[in-house]
């Protein structure tokens, strides 16, 4: 017998008046597994979350959570937790009393609420801090809190709304790390939405990539990278994105079609091995590598890497090559062509 996925999305669709918010949106996610809905502000992520979540109706389709069809059920019975963006915490409430609201609303008994704050405080570092009021903490112990709390409601599934965005970089990079750790240890199955594709590639196990209310890639973070399916999701996963080249810029390719290249994939060419030619347009000095912005009529995206601080010259021409194992080859429309 084949098992069942934990959670269901079959055709989903929503709209308000006529205005897409998502269609065809069709999706199963394995017990235990985190799950990135990727893709750019109004692309129908936190439409997709909200209709998993019950705060939203589908209009079309069914959703199926641990086997049950939850589509026209309530929130409060469909068994998940939610962190959300702005934390949703009661500023006039401690830490330990916004953590165990929902279990007091639950009338779950005094000695077990304690044992679960506990525990939900000690994983997430929150120990010490349970009598502070939420105006008393950084961005970073408020997500946490709204951890802590999502922690404690003990759900299986666990529904978050970019999380992170309220955080400063560095603090970002932390919580993500956190996150990803409580979800492994508890065991969970995480919906987690992010515009931000480095979160979703360093976290998910899956990543979904929508595009103006539609699905279009869902895989691992290496097969979205390794093998984007359209142009769309090739210049949205990796940084830089990658590069796409007219095959009128190059011999072999054929008319009409774009060719993708990615940036480690690209070095400067030695004497006589030019397979473009192309005009230096910025350095951009990361740290532990420079990326040179390259300029081509026939080309969007054109970048080489070079180790440590290595500027070049502006408006400098340079020849460059790569191989042909490392093109990707898509069609006029922008669809990836076999292999
Ligand atoms: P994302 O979370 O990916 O930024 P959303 O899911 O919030 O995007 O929105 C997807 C689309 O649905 C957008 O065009 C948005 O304007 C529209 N939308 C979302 N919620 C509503 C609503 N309550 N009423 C009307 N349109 C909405
Ligand atoms: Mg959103």
């Amino acid at each position: 017998m084949t098992q069942q996925p934990f959670v269901v999305l079959d055709n989903v669709a929503k709209r308000w008046n006529g205005q897409l918010g998502v269609e065809h949106v069709s999706l199963e996610i394995e017990e235990g597994s985190f799950v990135a809905l990727l893709g750019p502000s109004g692309c129908g992520k936190s439409t997709t979350l909200r209709l998993l979540a019950g705060l939203e109706t589908a209009d079309e389709g069914r959703i199926l959570i641990d086997g049950r069809d939850v589509t026209t059920s309530a929130a409060s019975d469909r068994n998940l937790s939610m962190v959300f963006q702005s934390y949703a915490l009661f500023p006039h409430l401690s830490v330990a009393e916004n953590v165990v609201f929902g279990l007091k609303v639950r009338r779950v008994p005094r000695a077990e609420r304690r044992e679960k704050l506990n525990r939900a405080l000690t994983i997430t570092g929150l120990i010490g801090y349970e009598n502070r009021k939420p105006g008393e903490l950084s961005g970073g112990q408020r997500q946490r809190v709204a951890l802590a709390r999502a922690i404690v409601a003990g759900q299986r599934l666990c529904l978050m709304d970019e999380p992170l965005s309220n955080l400063d970089a560095k603090l970002r990079t932390s919580v993500r790390k956190d996150i990803k750790k409580l979800q492994q240890e508890l065991g969970i199955t995480v919906v987690y939405v992010t515009h931000d594709q480095t979160e979703a590639m360093s976290m998910a196990d899956k990543i979904v990539l929508m595009q103006e209310g539609h699905i279009q890639q869902v895989g691992t973070p290496g097969d979205l990278y390794n093998k984007p399916i359209n142009t769309f999701v090739a210049e949205f996963v990796g940084a830089p994105p990658m590069a796409l080249i007219r095959s009128e810029a190059l011999d072999g390719f054929g008319q009409g079609h774009r060719i993708g290249l990615r940036a480690e994939n690209v070095s400067l060419a030695s004497e006589g091995q030019t397979r473009m030619t192309c005009r230096v347009s910025e350095s951009e000095f990361l740290g532990a590598e420079t990326l040179i912005g390259l300029e081509h009529e026939q080309a969007t995206g054109l970048t080489i890497i070079r180790p440590g601080l290595s500027p070049m010259t502006v408006g400098q021409e340079v020849g460059i090559t790569f191989g042909d194992a490392d093109l990707h080859v898509f069609d006029a429309a922008g669809n990836r062509l076999a292999s």
